[in-house]
C-alpha cells in the first residue's frame, strides 16, 4: 500500500520548548514523573496464569495496545473463546500534544509515530472485520473507557465480562493495568457480575514462562552478554506462533457501543508539526523508507527484506550503515506497535536458514531480537529506575533516585547545545546528518543513534541524558519505551553496561561507517563539494579552503560547538 504525499511541518525540528515554560521555579527540586517511586505501579510480569478458554456465554473485551496484529496473538486467541468479543483501541489523550509534554518540553507522541499508530489501528480494524468481528476506537483515558464498555456489556445481560490483554512491563502501562483491575473489582461489586482481567504475553521472542531466570525479579543477568549466554546455554526454546484465527466470534453490533472517529492529529490530539503547506512532504523524499503502519504492511516488509531481496544474507555487514532502505531490516516501527510479532520473525529467520543460507548475518538478526528482549526484561526488572537520572545499574529497584536535574535550572550554554543537537547544527557532520534525518523522517540507524546519544552525553556534556531520551521518544517512529530508555541509560553509563558508559569517537565512527560521505551529503548538502576524508572534519580546513568549496565558516555550515575528537582518546571510546 502506498500513500499520497502528506505534509509535515519542519517545526517538528523545533519541538523543544524547555522546561521553564511549564512554570517551575528556578533551581527548585525537580522529580521526573516517571522516575519517582510510585506505590501504585502494578506488577510488571504476569502474576496469575490466564485460563485456557473463557465461558462461551461470556463477553470479552480485547484491549489492544502494542499488539496490533492478528497473527501470533495470545490475547486474541483467548478472547475469541468467549461467545462475544469486543476489541478496542484507545488513543490515550493524556499522551499527546504539547500540553502533555514531557519534563524537557517534548510532545510524547510526535507526528511520525502518531500517523503510524493511526494507520496501524485502521489496519487492525480491517483485519478483524475481514474475520467477522470489528473493533471500537476510542479517545480518552483507557481505564475509564474500558470500564465504560464493561458496564455496558454487563447492563446488556452478560453475567461474565472479562478483559483480555497482553501484559506490558513499563511504568505507565502497568499502572493502567493495576487501575483497570481495581476498577473491574468495583464494577463487579456494583453490578453483581463476574469481571476479571487476564494478562497474556506477546512482546518478546522468548516467552516469559520459558526464560531461565525470574523475570521481573532480581535474577536477570546484569549485562546483555551474560543474558544471551544464559539463554543460549540453556537452549531456551522459542515457542511456535499462535495460529491466526480465520473466523472470529461476532462483535455485538446490536449493542451500539460507542466508537469514536479516528482522531485527527491537530484537532483531537493536538499533535504539532503538521500540515503547513510550505513545508516538506511527508514521507520525506530523502527518507530511508516510507513507513506505513499496520500488520499488512509490516508483513509485506518482512517478506520483502527476508525473501525478495535476501537482506538477511548480508545483514551483519550492512546493518551499521545509514540512509538506505535495505541496510537494515527497518522492522522496528512494526515491532514497536506489535504489528509483527518477534516470534514470527524468529521462525522466518529459521526458515530462511533452512531454505537459503545460515550464516553470521542470520544469527545476528536473532542476536538483535535478543537485545530487544533483554531491554524488555530490564524494564520489567528495574521498574521506575528506567527513568531515573542515575539509572538502574546495580539494580536498586524501588529506591528513589539520588539526585535529579531540573530542566528549568539548566545552564543556557547547555540549553543552546541541546537545541543545536536537535536541529543538526553542531558542526559534527555525521551527527548533524543523523539528527536532520531523524527530525525529518522519524528514523535513524542504530549506529547513528549510538553516536548522537554519546555525543549529547559525553561531548556536549549535557547534564541529563533523559532530555535526549525524551526527544527520541517524541520523534522516533519506532519509539519503544524499553528499547529507547534502556539504550540511553546504557550509553550514559547508568544502565546495563559493565564498562560504565560508551563514548563514541564521532569522527572515527563517521569515517568508518560513511567513508565516502554519502550519508552526510544527503542531509548536509552544503558539504557536498568537500571530498572525503575531509568531509568528516570540515573544521580542519582553512577558511580559504572552505571558501573554495562555497562554505563561509560558521554561516553555510556551523563551526563545531565543542572540540571534536581526532584520534580515540581513551579505551572507552569506540
Ligand atoms: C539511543 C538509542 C535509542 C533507541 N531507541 C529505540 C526505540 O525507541 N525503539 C526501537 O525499536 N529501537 C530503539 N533502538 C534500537 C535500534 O537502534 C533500533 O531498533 C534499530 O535501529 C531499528 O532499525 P531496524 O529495524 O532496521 O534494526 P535492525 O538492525 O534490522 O534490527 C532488527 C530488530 O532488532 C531490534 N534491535 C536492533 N538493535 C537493537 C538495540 N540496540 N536495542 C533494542 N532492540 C534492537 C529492533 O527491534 C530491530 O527492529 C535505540 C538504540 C539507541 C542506541
Amino acid at each position: 500500500m502506498r500513500r499520497g504525499p502528506r505534509r509535515v511541518s519542519n517545526r517538528g525540528r523545533d519541538l523543544h520548548r524547555g522546561g521553564s515554560r511549564r512554570g517551575r521555579a528556578k533551581n527548585s527540586w525537580f522529580s521526573h514523573p516517571r522516575a519517582s517511586v510510585d506505590p501504585f505501579s502494578g506488577p510488571r510480569v504476569i502474576e496469575q496464569a490466564a485460563p485456557k478458554s473463557l465461558p462461551p456465554e461470556s463477553a470479552s473485551i480485547l484491549w489492544l495496545r502494542n499488539d496490533l496484529r492478528v497473527c501470533d496473538h495470545e490475547a486474541l486467541a483467548l478472547a475469541n473463546t468467549s461467545g462475544t468479543m469486543v476489541p478496542v483501541f484507545i488513543f490515550d489523550t493524556s499522551k499527546f500534544g504539547i500540553k502533555n509534554a514531557s519534563p524537557w518540553g517534548f510532545q510524547r507522541n510526535g507526528p511520525f509515530r502518531t500517523v503510524f499508530m493511526i494507520e496501524s489501528v485502521k489496519d487492525m480494524q480491517q483485519n478483524l472485520r475481514l474475520r467477522g468481528n470489528d473493533m471500537l476506537v476510542r479517545q480518552g483515558d483507557p481505564v475509564t473507557e474500558i470500564l465504560d464498555i464493561a458496564k455496558a456489556l454487563a447492563e446488556s445481560g452478560f453475567d461474565s465480562v472479562n478483559v483480555v490483554a497482553h501484559k506490558e512491563t513499563t511504568w505507565e502501562e502497568t499502572k493502567d493495568e493495576d487501575a483497570l483491575q481495581a476498577g473491574l473489582k468495583r464494577l463487579a461489586q456494583e453490578t453483581g457480575k463476574d469481571m476479571e482481567a487476564y494478562w497474556l504475553w506477546g512482546s518478546t521472542m522468548h516467552h516469559v514462562d520459558d526464560v531461565p531466570f525470574n523475570p521481573g525479579g532480581p535474577g536477570l543477568p546484569e549485562t546483555f552478554t551474560a543474558y544471551r549466554k544464559l539463554v543460549e546455554g540453556k537452549k531456551t526454546p522459542v515457542r511456535e506462533e499462535v495460529p491466526t484465527p480465520e473466523r472470529l466470534n461476532p462483535f455485538p453490533m446490536e449493542l451500539r457501543l460507542r466508537s469514536d472517529r479516528f482522531p485527527s492529529l491537530r484537532n483531537d490530539l493536538q499533535v504539532e508539526g503538521l500540515c503547513d503547506p510550505l513545508d516538506h512532504a511527508f514521507p520525506h523524499p530523502l527518507g530511508a523508507m516510507d513507513f506505513v503502519g499496520g500488520e499488512s504492511n509490516g508483513l509485506d516488509r518482512m517478506n520483502e527484506y527476508i525473501w525478495d531481496i535476501n537482506g538477511l544474507e548480508c545483514y551483519k555487514e550492512t546493518r551499521n550503515d545509514s540512509g538506505k532502505r535495505n541496510f537494515s531490516s527497518k522492522f522496528s516501527p512494526w515491532l514497536a506497535l506489535g504489528c509483527i510479532s518477534p516470534r514470527t520473525l524468529y521462525w522466518q529467520v529459521r526458515e530462511y536458514e533452512q531454505k537459503k543460507v545460515a550464516n553470521d548475518s542470520t544469527y545476528w538478526m536473532l542476536f538483535e531480537l535478543m537485545t530487544r528482549d533483554y531491554f524488555r526484561w530490564v524494564s520489567a526488572s528495574v521498574g521506575t529506575k528506567l527513568f531515573a537520572v542515575n539509572g538502574y545499574s546495580g539494580r536498586s529497584v524501588g529506591e528513589p533516585s539520588l539526585f535529579d536535574v531540573n530542566p528549568a535550572a539548566v545552564r543556557p550554554i547547555h540549553r543552546t547545545r541541546l537545541q543545536k543537537w536537535i536541529e543538526g547544527k553542531t558542526g559534527a557532520p555525521y551527527i548533524d546528518a543523523s539528527m536532520r534525518e531523524l527530525a525529518l523522517t522519524g528514523f535513524m540507524s542504530n549506529r547513528g543513534r549510538q553516536n548522537v546519544a554519546s555525543f549529547l552525553i559525553h561531548d556536549l556534556e549535557f547534564p541529563d541524558w533523559r532530555a535526549g531520551a525524551e526527544y527520541f521518544e517524541s520523534v522516533l517512529i519506532d519509539h519503544d519505551v524499553a528499547s529507547n530508555w534502556g539504550n540511553w541509560a546504557y550509553l550514559a553509563g547508568v544502565g546495563s553496561d559493565p564498562r560504565g558508559g560508551r563514548k563514541f569517537n564521532v569522527v572515527k565512527q563517521s569515517k568508518q561507517y560513511d567513508p565516502e560521505g554519502w550519508f552526510i551529503t544527503r542531509w548536509c548538502p552544503e558539504l557536498i563539494d568537500i571530498p572525503p576524508p575531509m568531509i568528516h572534519e570540515p573544521h580542519l580546513l582553512s577558511s580559504e579552503a572552505l571558501k573554495e568549496v562555497g562554505i563561509t565558516e560558521g554561516e553555510t555550515y556551523p563551526t563545531p560547538i565543542v572540540r571534536l575528537p581526532t584520534a580515540p582518546s581513551s579505551q572507552k571510546e569506540q
